[in-house]
């Protein structure tokens, strides 16, 4: 496929920093990936050359584990196989991600992007948008649900808009104030801001599920009290430690705390019609390859609202 647009996820600047001690140089990330086919194999029969379609995160995957029979490729026995800094499955060469002009995947890994997508815009849905949209599904959101979302970033403004459009009302956490209005305009019926202890202590026992983007190591106490019976507190941000919790609000209310990675194949394309249904889209600010260093270091103080995407016809062949 030709990549037309690549989004930046913040995992891309994780891993282009080695903050999770895998990373593998050289390096091309990028695994929120737009183009169009044009070129197929022998025996492939999904797609044609011309098809618009989508690259998430995952290459590869089993194919035969009771995971990926399921659909759930991003949790299969023998690991999936990364879009990049990973290695292929047959060959062992190194996987190398959408910040390309070209890239070749087999079509069990390939999105189709529904008619009515603005292309510069749905790239972000294949990472953001399935991380968010599949604990959403997972814990069953729906019209009345309480979903609280933490850190107003890249997934933390797609869970907003997910969320609101499954009919849940939405609390978005926040460290300051500062993206109120973005918040109520992206469709959260309020903002909460994380830092305020007495407004905090006010929400006690007000969430069925709350979804934390925070991509470092933070403190997860302040949230756990907020969730209600049998609440959820979901983390899809940092990759590694986090503080020392309490499992006194743990125990004393039945409450949770899960992880979840990505989504697989089937969901992701169930987010993609999803998402052309009822209009959803990220925030896009579109960028040249050459200003990849400016937005890593603007993603890095949280300076982007809310996703950066590459035009990758500015990438010199
Ligand atoms: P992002 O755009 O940088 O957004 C993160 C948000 O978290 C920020 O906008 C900010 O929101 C808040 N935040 C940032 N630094 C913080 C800090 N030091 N303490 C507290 N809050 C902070 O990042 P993203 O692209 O959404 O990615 C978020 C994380 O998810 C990354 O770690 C990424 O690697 C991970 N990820 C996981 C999966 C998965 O499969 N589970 C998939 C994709 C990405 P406020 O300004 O509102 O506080
Ligand atoms: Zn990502």
């Amino acid at each position: 496929m030709e990549v037309l647009y690549c989004g930046i996820c913040h995992s891309d600047l994780h891993q282009a920093r080695n903050d999770w001690g895998w990373s593998v140089y050289p390096m091309v990330p990028g695994h929120e990936i737009v183009g169009r086919v044009t070129e197929i194999g022998d025996e492939v029969t999904r797609y044609k050359v011309g098809d618009t379609v989508a690259v998430g995160c995952m290459v590869d995957s089993c194919q035969q584990c009771d995971q990926c029979r399921k659909g759930l490729e991003q949790l299969c026995r023998k690991g999936n196989t990364q879009t990049y800094n990973d290695r292929d499955r047959i060959t062992c060469e190194p996987t190398y991600g959408g910040y390309s002009k070209r890239l070749v995947v087999r079509e069990e890994f390939v999105l189709r992007v529904p008619d009515g997508l603005d292309l510069s815009k749905a790239a972000p849905l294949v990472c953001a948008g399935i991380t968010t949209y599949s604990p959403l599904r997972t814990w069953n959101v729906g019209p009345g649900s309480r979903v609280g979302v933490v850190g107003l970033g890249g997934l933390g403004h797609m869970a907003v808009k997910l969320a609101a459009a499954m009919g849940a009302d939405v609390t978005v956490m926040s460290r300051s104030s500062g993206k109120e209005a973005d918040a109520l305009a992206l469709g959260a019926d309020r903002l909460l801001v994380s830092a305020d202890e007495k407004a905090m202590a006010k929400a006690e026992s007000s969430f069925d599920l709350i979804v934390d983007t925070v991509p470092v190591k933070h403190d997860i106490n302040p949230y756990i009290p907020l969730l209600d019976v049998d609440g959820t507190l979901v983390l899809v941000g940092q990759i590694g430690p986090l503080n020392e919790i309490s499992t006194v609000p743990l125990l004393l209310g039945r409450r949770r705390v899960a992880g979840s990675p990505i989504g697989g194949i089937a969901e992701t394309q169930e987010m993609l019609n999803f998402c052309a249904k009822k209009g959803v889209l990220p925030e896009v600010e579109m960028i040249r390859m050459d200003q990849i260093n400016e937005a890593f270091e603007r993603l890095e103080r949280s300076d982007v609202r809310y996703r950066f995407v590459i035009d990758m016809a500015t990438l010199m062949a």
